[in-house]
């Protein structure tokens, strides 16, 4: 039987959410109905919320999410009800040559395992909801197959464990994986939201000798320096100037730029700021048709390197192991990084306070009776 739940529902970009009724479907052979708890506001969701990414409407959101698994499908072994998860938008097959190769975000079997003949959300009038990556977390329960979704420790607050699902996993994820930091390395990070800050963390856990953390805000970057950061750069309009101001903390360049805005302007200054041989790890997704463009002789005279690392080339079950341990060691700090918690009802409010700068992650409140 569809389950009856209230979601918020974006009908038009550039309108406020809706709190509506709507209708969850019952899970397939391989999915799993996920009881929310707490969830996060991401600036992927802020863009398809303002139409700079576009989704079919109507449709939820919300993908950064801790709950409880409510219900099975029959054929599902990776988790069983009660469990305690978080979730990813790349799920991986463990079987194809990507998840074999040890890059299980660029699963070739994506499509295949979100396949449905039918929705999985429907409003009363049954009018098809969409869910965005499969998820549709800014709801009281979504539906979601096991692929994407990992056990997580009781251990952790609510409150921090759904940031492991999505900035947590890009970010630290971008400095283990993407970036493969080492302790002879120098790190600048460009933008410091959520991600960047995750960022800066996963270059201090990996033991970077020095991090530089850069960003237009003066409030974000005394923030960075809480979360790790050993020098900060304040970012101007002039792209030159900003990476002026880097070259006269560490003259030869840095080993590696993150960036973590997702402009091409930014993206073009990690790859300008880089040491020869260095490495320039984009995270932040950019509307459709964006380009980029860098000097050809100093990509191939240089031996330097630009990559992206969608979703930080996360290895998502292992990941929260790590992520886990290294939180409960005291040496990746979630709990600073939520700076604000509403009720799900305040959902429009969320969306407008994180422009404010001190805002890192703000999150929901779904399950009362937790924290
Ligand atoms: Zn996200
Ligand atoms: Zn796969």
């Amino acid at each position: 039987m569809p389950l009856p739940i209230r979601a918020a529902v974006l009908e038009q970009p550039g309108e406020p959410l809706r709190i509506r009724d709507v209708l969850l479907d019952d899970p397939l052979d391989h999915e799993v109905v996920v009881h929310t708890d707490r969830v996060g506001l991401c600036h992927s969701d802020l863009h398809y919320v303002k139409g700079s990414l576009s989704i079919s409407t109507p449709a939820v959101l919300g993908h950064e999410v801790v709950g409880v698994v409510e219900r099975v499908g029959s054929a599902v072994t990776r988790v069983a009800q009660g469990d305690r998860v978080v979730t990813t938008i790349t799920p991986s097959c463990g079987l194809c040559a990507f998840c074999m190769g040890g890059r299980p975000t660029q699963c070739a079997r994506v499509s295949e395992t979100r396949r449905r003949d039918r929705p999985k959300l429907i409003k009363h009038d049954g009018t098809a909801v969409e869910a965005l990556g499969s998820i549709g977390a800014f709801a009281e329960a979504f539906l979601v197959g096991e692929e994407s979704l990992a056990k997580v420790s009781t251990r952790i607050p609510s409150s921090a464990a759904c940031l492991l699902g999505c900035c947590v996993t890009t970010g630290v994820g971008a400095a283990v994986h993407g970036a493969q930091i080492t302790p002879q390395d120098t790190v600048a990070v460009i933008g410091c939201g959520g991600i960047g800050i995750a960022a800066i963390q996963g270059a201090r856990i990996a033991g970077a000798r020095r991090i530089v953390a850069i960003d237009a805000v003066a409030d974000k970057l005394d923030l960075a320096r809480k979360f790790g950061a050993t020098d900060v750069v304040r970012a101007s309009r002039d792209a030159e100037a900003t990476a002026d101001d880097v070259r006269e903390i560490l003259p030869g360049g840095v080993n590696h730029a993150i960036e973590a805005v997702g402009r091409p302007q930014t993206a073009e200054l990690a790859f300008n700021i880089l040491a020869p041989t260095g490495k320039a790890t984009i995270l932040g997704l950019m509307p459709e048709g964006e380009r980029l463009s860098i000097p050809a002789d100093a990509l191939v005279c240089g031996d330097r390197v630009l990559q992206g690392a969608y979703m930080g080339a996360n290895r998502f079950l292992s990941d929260v192991e790590m992520f886990t341990d290294h939180y409960l060691a005291g040496r990746l700090d979630l709990d600073s990084m939520v700076t604000a918690e509403l009720p799900f009802d305040q959902i429009n409010e969320g969306f407008t306070a994180m422009s404010d700068p001190t805002a890192v992650r703000i999150i929901l409140r779904l399950n009362q009776g937790e924290k």
